[in-house]
């Protein structure tokens, strides 16, 4: 018997923006098994090290929990029922209500590939641009500050310089317990360099400030003063570069003068904070060279979102610590591709590989690249937008991917009656129960990881392949290939003819190029003659990769030059605002909500390992000491919380008294929901208010009240 050799197989872990490299030993083949998994020790991302969700990935692959075949209105179907019933339902809603009746909403899971064609298929053939994902509760806010300061969308330090850096602010981010990897790289430099100085801004003292010599433990929602009054007290320290102030930038003027109210007292008074460890935190930023602001969700998810990553960008810009080694504002993504689907425009406000659709020229190069028909001229709906068309009647069929927004999204009475309000309701999905596939008259099996076979692009630019190890699960398909049959089905044949995920990476990176000239970062030339066996074998790329753009470049802006029309950075005044969620008499207490280390967002693969239950294994609702003797109840005691929104729902979540914890503000995760046997679901406590400038939504800050059961 024809024996295949053992191979060692290199991929990426599917869950955090870190994007670490895997190495698994895979056994006859492609109908065999996988053991061995490792981190890959030659990826930059990670050189060997994994967090203990990426150690147990081959422990979620649980083939029971899959769906495995089609299922249309409650019977099994074959893939060409499925997708002529999708195309044809598609085209009467179309032709009855108009392309903006049909919507995607997708997830930062897909692979780039898949949502390439994703959106191709929406904003060229189909004509509208009501393509939305959870990457809108990720980092649409970084989207748009980065957009907003350096006219395109761009991350423009690199992991190492974590590691060369004397000042690292983690603010809004738990790295400790969500980016284990990289939080590992920290404690590493930390260890090398002691004087290197770690400060955490976050309202929770969390596994984060292990490490810090600083934690601002802030009133919720205060980021933006915080640091308007750093650029406020930068200016007053003699610690501006001028030099790059008038060479580089626009507005400085302007955005000094809304910050110049902040003193630091007003900063600590409003902000919650002792003076003492607010003018360390500036002294330090003022005087140590080198500086990085990592941010993430705690920024990102708030409705002002998008001016706390342009209020952390100005203190960059005015002291010059970006472009430099060991500086830079640094957003992290929460996602593993929340990045590649920025890149080919996963978002409903966005064209494709970086190109904007209110641009002509832009349009134009799309439009001639894609052979496209029916080419959007506006914008569609955001995350939240799109589940009130759908309960308000407008959209009509709504096509879920890999994603779970019955627990995810904020508003939970929102995302059910709009689900229910649909003609037609399609998931996508590997799980084969989740609580959004309740509502779906079409369940699709689509692939998942080890079977998934494409590119994802993590959090320092750099594109990874995430291989297909073994062959799908019962009649599993790729995202790419259901769109694909979708888009043959509707009419668009030529366009949708692809057979392998390098043809489609191979269109992607030939529209990066069309037309750039050097005018956008974001240029993946080099790649767009790839064919399959350079596919598979491609290694970790960070971009932009052309020859007008400085191959290989891991840091941007080094020359002090932009992607704005005359190249110079833009500052942003910022007037602060408070989250829009307050408490009141009746809701007198802030709801913050996050992740715990060992799970992912809704718990369809990770609750499948039990040792990654073994760190936490059920939800909770952290109470300062304090308040839990107000409310008389004790660790462990069950506490019902309500929020003006809940529509009836019930949330009730065990007590966990917690010190660590500010008093009058409370924390629970959000990773558990009705599949999970459990009445937590937070996000049926948060309002879906969100950012009117990205769309993300205020999930870090919700106003409740609570009674002990
Ligand atoms: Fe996976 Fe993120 Fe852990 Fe790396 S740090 S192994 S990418 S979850």
């Amino acid at each position: 018997k024809h024996q295949v050799a053992n191979k060692l197989v290199q991929t990426t872990c599917p869950y955090c923006g870190v994007g670490c490299g895997v190495d698994v030993v895979q056994s006859g083949g492609m109908t065999g098994s996988l053991s061995e998994l490792k981190g890959s020790a030659e990826h930059p991302a990670n050189y060997g090290r994994l967090c203990i969700k990426g150690t147990h990935l081959l422990e979620t692959l649980d083939g029971n929990k899959r769906l495995l075949k089609p299922v249309v209105f409650g019977q099994p179907a074959s893939w060409d029922e499925a997708t002529s019933i999708i195309a044809a339902r598609m085209k009467s809603i179309i032709e009855q209500h108009g392309p903006d009746a049909v919507a995607i909403y997708g997830s930062g899971q897909l692979l780039t590939e898949d949502y390439y064609v994703a959106n191709k298929l929406m904003k060229g053939f189909i004509g509208t641009a009501n393509i939305d994902t959870n990457s809108r509760l990720c980092m649409s806010s970084a989207v748009v500050a980065h957009k907003r300061a350096f006219g395109e969308d761009i991350v423009p330090c690199n992991y190492e310089d974590l590691e060369h850096t004397d000042l690292l602010i983690l603010t809004g981010s738990n790295a400790a317990w969500t980016h284990p990897v990289l939080f590992q790289r920290i404690e590493r430099a930390k260890l090398r360099n002691p004087d290197m100085k770690v400060v955490v801004v976050d309202p929770r003292e969390t596994d984060s400030c292990s490490l810090a010599d600083l934690h601002v433990a802030l009133k919720p929602g205060t980021d933006a003063v915080l640091f308007c009054g750093l650029l406020n007290y930068l200016a007053h320290h003699n610690a501006l570069d001028d030099t790059f102030i008038q060479n580089s930038t626009n507005g400085f003027a302007e955005a000094l003068a809304e910050a110049s109210a902040w003193t630091v007292a007003k900063v600590a008074q409003t902000c919650d904070v002792p003076v003492a460890v607010i003018e360390q935190l500036f002294n330090w930023f003022a005087s140590l060279p080198r500086a990085i602001t990592f941010f993430s969700m705690g920024i990102n998810q708030s409705t002002s979102g998008v001016d706390k990553g342009n209020a952390i960008i100005n203190c960059h810009l005015a002291s010059g610590k970006i472009g430099k080694e060991g500086s830079g504002p640094f957003s992290i993504t929460g996602q593993p591709n929340a990045m590649g689907g920025r890149e080919v425009g996963g978002l409903s406000n966005m064209l494709a590989a970086h190109m904007d659709i209110d641009n002509p020229e832009h349009h134009a190069t799309v439009k001639a690249f894609w052979q496209a028909p029916n080419l959007i001229t506006k914008p569609g709906l955001r995350a939240v937008d799109m589940f009130q068309a759908a309960a308000d009647g407008k959209v009509k069929c709504l096509w879920i991917m890999a994603t779970n927004p019955v627990a995810s999204m904020p508003n939970r009475a929102l995302v059910e009656a709009a689900l229910k309000n649909c003609e037609l309701v399609i998931v996508s999905d590997t799980a084969a129960q989740t609580d959004t596939l309740n509502y779906a008259h079409i369940a699709l099996p689509a692939t998942g990881w080890s079977e998934k076979n494409g590119t994802v692009t993590n959090s320092e630019r750099r594109i990874s392949r995430q291989r297909g190890l073994v062959e799908p699960m019962g009649e599993a398909k790729h995202d790419w290939e259901i769109l694909s049959m979708v888009g043959r089905a509707m009419g668009f044949e030529e366009a949708f003819a692809y057979q392998h995920p390098a043809e489609i990476f191979a269109e992607h990176c030939a529209l990066t190029a069309a037309n750039n000239n050097g005018s956008r970062a974001l240029d993946l030339g080099p790649l767009a003659d790839l064919n399959i066996a350079q596919y598979d074998s491609l290694r970790p790329q960070q971009w932009p990769l052309s020859n007008t753009h400085r191959i290989g470049t891991d840091r941007l802006f080094a020359d002090g030059s932009f992607y704005t029309p005359d190249g110079k950075a833009n500052f942003v005044a910022i007037t602060p605002r408070l989250p829009e969620q307050q408490t009141s008499a009746e809701y007198p207490f802030v709801l913050n909500t996050g992740r715990v280390r060992d799970q992912w967002h809704t718990m369809t693969r990770t609750g499948n390992a039990p040792r990654l239950l073994k760190h936490i294994d059920r939800p909770w609702l952290s109470i300062h000491p304090v308040d839990a003797q107000v409310l008389d109840v004790k660790d462990g005691d069950l506490i019902k919380a309500e929020a003006a929104c809940s529509g009836g729902i019930e949330v009730i979540l065990p007590v966990k008294i917690d010190d660590k914890q500010r008093r009058g503000e409370m924390f629970a995760p959000f990773h558990w929901s009705a599949t999970w046997g459990s009445h937590a679901r937070v996000g049926a406590l948060l309002n879906g208010a969100n950012d009117a400038l990205s769309g993300q939504p205020e999930l870090k800050h919700g106003a409740i009240k609570l009674s002990p059961v």
